[in-house]
């Protein structure tokens, strides 16, 4: 009886509250777990896996020296993409991390370009962002990059010690100011110097991703590669 009520009501239930998908809001078929088919094809993938010198790792060259710098999708205002980070970050859709995670990494595997990278490192959230959020958004798709390239995911280096405003609505120099020495590394912790591999959702001018890089390289040493979910490339 059981086995026979529970799949009739998620049946019925998903009749009337069918799940949509997070990238264009139409209700997903049966088999389209996180995000629609159409959707996944036209997803905009960068050619960063293959391009080491990209014009996101020149970007972030300014800034801070990276050994290589990856942005999984192009990022455009009112897009396919900006819907999905929208509901990674502020709906709950945790899901959507790992989902581009078992897409993207196998990809990015095969090209190689973070050979020789010693541990994953998602960027950490403040404690009260975590707290109000309850997940970092990185988090499964960071766990993700450390299972497929077999390397440990660090998430007890490194803290957010300034609660920072919201940085999208700032001007470049107000932005830095604010992204200033905000991260800082736990006590007692200490790994010795490797190639980290940093992880954000989205970088736009790389201050907050270079920030953090930086409160690492001047605690431990060693070497920096970034990826992202997504990007702007222009
Ligand atoms: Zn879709």
């Amino acid at each position: 009886m059981k086995n026979f009520v529970k799949p009739t009501l998620a049946a019925f239930v998903s009749l009337f509250f069918p799940k949509l998908c997070p990238g264009c809001m139409n209700p997903l078929f049966e088999k389209e777990k996180v995000i629609c088919f159409d959707c996944q094809m036209s997803l905009p993938q960068t050619d960063h896996l293959w391009d080491f010198e990209n014009v996101l790792w020149k970007k972030m060259n300014q800034l801070l020296k990276v050994e290589r710098a990856v942005a999984l999708l192009e990022f455009q205002k009112n897009s396919k993409v900006q819907s999905l980070l929208y509901h990674l970050k502020y709906k709950g859709q945790q899901e959507i991390g790992s989902f581009l995670g078992n897409w993207l990494v196998p990809e990015l595997k095969k090209s190689n370009v973070f050979g020789g990278v010693d541990a994953v490192l998602p960027l950490p959230l403040h404690s009260k962002r975590l707290k109000q959020r309850g997940y970092n958004q990185v988090q499964l798709f960071s766990e993700s990059l450390a299972k497929h390239l077999q390397i440990p995911l660090i998430n007890d280096l490194v803290y957010r010690k300034k609660e920072t405003r919201q940085l999208a609505k700032m001007g470049m120099s107000e932005r830095w100011k604010e992204i200033d020495q905000a991260f800082a590394l736990q006590q007692n912790k200490y790994y010795p110097a490797q190639h980290w591999l940093l992880v954000d959702d989205i970088i736009t001018t790389g201050a907050t991703i270079s920030s953090c890089g930086n409160a690492i390289l001047e605690a431990c040493g060693g070497r920096i590669s970034i990826v992202s979910l997504a990007s702007r490339l222009s």
